[in-house]
């Protein structure tokens, strides 16, 4: 984006098909998106990877005495 150009600036909903809803600073008055950072398979996948392995850890040391 340049400086020098401003377009109109609005605090734009964002609705996605989720249901979730937030506001974000863009350039239209409202954006409808197919996935946002609460359904999108990364963040949920990456949280339960992410817990899985902590599991995975507390099993281990459990069983090793650790
Ligand atoms: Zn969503």
């Amino acid at each position: 984006m340049k400086e020098s150009i401003q377009p109109k600036y609005y605090q734009a909903t964002v609705k996605c098909n989720c249901g979730n809803e937030f506001v974000t600073g863009s350039t239209k008055e409202s954006i409808r998106v197919e996935v946002c950072s609460k359904c999108h398979p990364f963040y949920t996948g990456s949280q339960k990877l992410l817990l899985e392995a902590g599991g995975q850890v507390e099993k281990f040391k459990k069983k090793y005495n650790m």
